[in-house]
């Protein structure tokens, strides 16, 4: 039957949960709040130079091509691709690893590293790469609703991988710390530390070594006007500017929302927003999960980021580079065991406009620097200063050269604007981590069990953080709106 549903949010779960469900033939519409559609993924432009304000990794692009696919479309119809070579630089304090854009390469850089690396690693992506066929095309498909969705032949066989962490399996088969820290890196895109991550999260391994890191020409904002374009060929109205003040509930049942002001009705309601927030959306006795629930998750880390220009191109950088020259350790810890500003942070930098001519005016540099802090801390102007110069100074040291005199402007986003940008739980950047305890069916349900018609997606929810899964929540809302 045609159902007129009301969509909160324009990130990545809620588009595509749009599309799937104008595609079975609802009357669909998104209300967001911000000017732009994207969320986490908007795009800022300013002076010529074009940031992505989120995700710049593309990883996993089956996943995106089977999204586009289930429309009988293709990424190609909407942006062009790069395979990225190489795919990411990592700078320690003595050494610079790189990441080629295959396997042979990564061997012979292991070699370099540590003799007789390559081996262990093969073997280790080997097993990456089964954990991703079955997480890919088995366990996440899987709306979470059960715990025996996650007993199947595959999984069964495998369940001592659901115990181990990925940080024993790493550190059983290698000894070099910065091996280590190269293969421990991938899952932190999961929120939480490799020593709480379980070992089957190693197709993170296979994604990173084994598919590669890609790049969409003209930056990661090109996949949400790719589905913002497709949404609206499908018919789904979307509402910019359109902040939701309530869930409408009458005798346990979603009625619509509260837009700007406006009631608009509905027969099934689904959120795209932070999960919490959503729920603080409706009267208290018609939320499920309690404060002191949401305080107890472990949530992926907020981020101080920066987006800098700069007026010349710099030297011995990559698009995608690791600044992992202080201890993994210490800072994992201030993220997750002890929450404080960390005192030697590690730190990220994008540099699209290295591969992507149209990111940066000609002969400059567009920048994007990211710290991962822990979420619900103090966000001063100051602290944001205090640490910019602690990057950049690491920064010219490493790379050795002077960048701190060429820089045109700087903008900068961190705990308070992901609260008031998207009413982001203390702050989080990318959700609820992936733990043991907090996999699968022990997520957030995409069904409110206390109201009827109400639905939620996106990454506090099913399978978890990160772009793909995002797209991949909302086509299990869908299907799961679809089959009630
Ligand atoms: C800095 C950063 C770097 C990242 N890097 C990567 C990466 O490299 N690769 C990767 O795969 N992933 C990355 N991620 C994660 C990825 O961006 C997210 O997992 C994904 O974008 C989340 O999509 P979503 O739909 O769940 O939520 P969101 O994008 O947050 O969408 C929720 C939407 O709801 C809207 N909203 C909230 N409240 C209301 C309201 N009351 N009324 C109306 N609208 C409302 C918000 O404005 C927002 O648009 C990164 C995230 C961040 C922040």
């Amino acid at each position: 039957m045609r159902k007129t549903i009301a969509i909160i949010g324009s990130g990545f779960s809620s588009l595509s949960a749009s599309c799937y469900l104008a595609k079975a033939g609802h009357k669909v519409a998104i209300y967001e709040k911000n000017a732009t559609v994207g969320g986490r993924a908007r795009q800022l432009i300013k002076d010529g130079f074009t940031f992505d304000i989120g995700p710049s990794w593309y990883w996993m692009p089956d996943i995106f091509e089977k999204f586009f696919n289930d429309f009988g479309k293709s990424t190609s119809d909407y942006y062009q691709l790069d395979k990225l070579s190489p795919a990411y630089k990592i700078f320690f304090s003595d050494e610079v690893i790189t990441i080629g854009d295959h396997m042979d390469q990564i061997c012979e850089e292991f070699e370099r590293i540590e003799a007789g690396s390559s081996k262990p690693l093969r073997k280790f992506i080997a097993q990456a790469q089964d954990h991703y066929d079955i997480a890919i095309n088995k366990v996440v498909l899987k709306p979470g609703i059960s715990p025996f969705e996650l007993v199947t032949k595959d999984t069964v066989t495998r369940v001592d991988r659901f115990f181990k962490t990925i940080s024993s399996e790493v550190r059983k088969n290698f000894k070099n710390p910065k091996l280590i820290s190269t293969l421990e890196f991938p899952v932190l895109f999961l929120g939480a530390k490799p020593s709480d991550t379980p070992s089957f999260y190693s197709f993170m391994n296979f994604a990173d070594f084994g598919l590669g890191t890609w790049h969409p020409k003209g930056g990661m904002y090109e996949i949400i006007k790719a589905m913002k374009s497709l949404a609206e060929s499908l018919g789904v109205e979307v509402n910019t500017n359109s902040n939701v003040e309530k869930i409408n509930v009458e005798n346990g049942k979603a009625i619509g929302l509260r837009v700007n002001g406006n009631t608009i009705d509905s027969d099934i309601v689904l959120s795209g927003a932070d999960y919490h927030h959503s729920e603080t959306l409706l009267d208290q006795n018609y939320r499920q999960y309690s404060e002191a629930y949401w305080d107890k998750r472990t949530f992926a880390p907020s981020s101080l980021l920066f987006y800098v220009g700069f007026n010349k191109k710099l030297k011995a950088i990559e698009h995608h580079n690791l600044f992992f020259d202080t201890s993994f350790e210490n800072h994992a810890e201030e993220i997750y065991d002890d929450p404080k500003w960390p005192e030697n942070p590690l730190f990220y930098v994008n540099f699209p406009s290295v591969t992507d001519k149209s990111m940066a005016p000609e002969g400059c540099e567009t920048g994007f620097f990211l710290i991962p802090i822990a979420p619900g801390l103090e966000d001063t102007p100051e602290l944001r200063e205090q640490y910019f110069d602690i990057i950049i100074n690491r920064f010219e040291n490493i790379t050795n050269q002077n960048v701190k005199d060429h820089i045109l402007f700087k903008e900068s986003f961190c705990v308070n604007d992901f609260v008031s940008e998207y009413n982001s739980y203390k702050g989080n950047a990318y959700g609820m981590a992936n733990t043991l305890k907090q996999t699968a069916f022990l997520r957030p349900k995409l069904k409110s069990k206390k109201v009827d018609g109400l639905y939620f997606t996106g990454q506090l929810t099913v399978p978890g953080p990160g772009v793909p899964p995002s797209l991949i929540s909302g086509k299990l809302v869908a299907d799961l709106i679809n089959k009630n």
